[in-house]
């Protein structure tokens, strides 16, 4: 072949290269269009039913109608991963302990985190702490009106911004959780992946299209408390839903796989076999301190490792962590099983009671007095076990 054709030849390469290049960007931003005018089209339908349907399945709920924007606050962290029958008494209690900004930035991170013990995702309490101080010290204790500054606290994401900012303030910006996206998937008949980049900026702006601007808090609480109680992830009330008949999902017996997710959740197994040390009337504990599940709050002594220890394997173990085994002497049929599911691991639980005859030197633990314990917050794991068996064993 000599040069000319070969030049030839490239250049008609490059040509249809180019030109595939620009079909599919006409075709791509064709149906982008297509389906923002359908989107549009379907929103006033969307948001005209829903407000009607909310006149009459108003949810009662304590921070519902709230103008007060640290209450508004505490209200939707507590709420994050969390069912609202159980959000509810913690709420109460925040509000009841921290009447104002100001009292919560005031409280120590213990006292904040004893109060938040039991609700999980303890790094929500954490932040809520630092942020209080941060709107004390920084914004004279006056929540942040503007969407993006309330967006630029520590622990407060997009949808929190936008839930504070409308609830508080009637500011149109559209609140993006679970609840929102599986309506906003099922109704919309959308398979795009909500787990992926494209995705997220999908729902966010098909939100922002379904708001209604006039009426924002009152959307925005109407459609999580629609996903909430109706369109539910397994076993949706279709047959009583006012967007039955355009509803696209329903339509295409689609429901079961929307809204659609790209990645596979992966949890991992841990095991923990925990040792209360005992001496006399204490027990060793320690504050976890590590970048790790349940940071801040307290533990016993902990061996992690491919499985859970037995009476015969602990002796090692304790040895290999420098405990005297002769000091020890491990309490017949002491021990305790127990499980928690995380959302990205398993942990299992064994504890094992240890009295001993002489204080060890454990680098972080410190002993505290039985009777003192309950001060301390603890994981759930290790409450349910301290209320359940250690109660008995004592
Ligand atoms: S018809 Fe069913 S799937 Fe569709 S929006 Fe209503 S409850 Fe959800």
């Amino acid at each position: 072949m000599n040069l000319k054709k070969l030049r030839c030849k490239t250049a008609n390469f490059f040509f249809l290269k180019q030109s595939f290049t620009t079909i599919i960007i006409v075709t791509t931003s064709i149906l982008f269009i297509s389906l923002l005018f359908l989107t549009i089209i379907m929103a006033n339908h969307f948001s005209k039913a829903l407000l009607e349907w909310n006149k009459t399945n108003d949810r009662e709920m304590p921070w519902k109608g709230e103008k007060n924007a640290y209450y508004i606050w505490l209200s939707e962290i507590i709420l994050q991963q969390t069912r609202v029958e159980q959000g509810w008494k913690y709420y109460e209690k925040f509000i009841l302990h921290y009447p104002t900004i100001q009292d919560l930035a005031a409280a120590s991170e213990d006292e904040v985190l004893k109060d938040w013990e039991g609700l999980g995702y303890y790094s929500r309490a954490r932040n809520l702490h630092f942020t209080a101080k941060q709107i004390v010290e920084k914004h004279q204790a006056v929540f942040p009106t503007d969407y993006h500054e309330i967006l630029a606290l520590k622990g407060i994401g997009n949808y929190t911004a936008a839930a504070i900012a409308s609830f508080a303030y009637d500011l149109p910006y559209a609140v993006v959780d679970g609840n929102v996206i599986r309506v906003l998937s099922r109704y919309l008949g959308s398979e795009i992946a909500f787990d992926t980049t494209i995705g997220k900026k999908y729902f966010e702006v098909t939100a922002q299209e379904f708001l209604d601007q006039k009426n924002p808090a009152t959307y925005n609480q109407a459609i999580m408390d629609f996903g909430a109680t109706v369109c539910k992830p397994i076993a949706p009330l279709c047959e009583d839903c006012p967007f039955q008949q355009k509803c696209i999902a329903y339509n295409h017996q689609l429901i079961d796989i929307l809204p659609y997710r790209a990645k596979k959740l992966v949890s991992k197994n841990r095991y923990f076999t925990y040792v209360l040390l005992v001496h006399n009337e204490d027990v060793f504990i320690r504050k976890r301190s590590e970048n790790d599940i349940w940071k801040g709050l307290h533990d016993f002594f902990l061996i992690e490792d491919k499985q859970l220890l037995t009476e015969k394997s602990l002796l090692k173990a304790l040895q290999k962590n420098k405990l005297d085994p002769s000091d020890i002497t491990i309490a017949k049929a002491s021990f305790f099983d127990h499980q928690q599911q995380l959302t990205h691991q398993k942990i299992f639980a064994r504890f094992f009671v240890v009295p001993i005859r002489q204080l060890p030197v454990l680098e972080h633990y410190f002993p505290v007095n039985l009777k003192k314990i309950g001060i301390f917050a603890f994981p759930k794991l290790i409450n349910y076990f301290l209320e359940k068996d250690f109660v008995s064993f004592k």
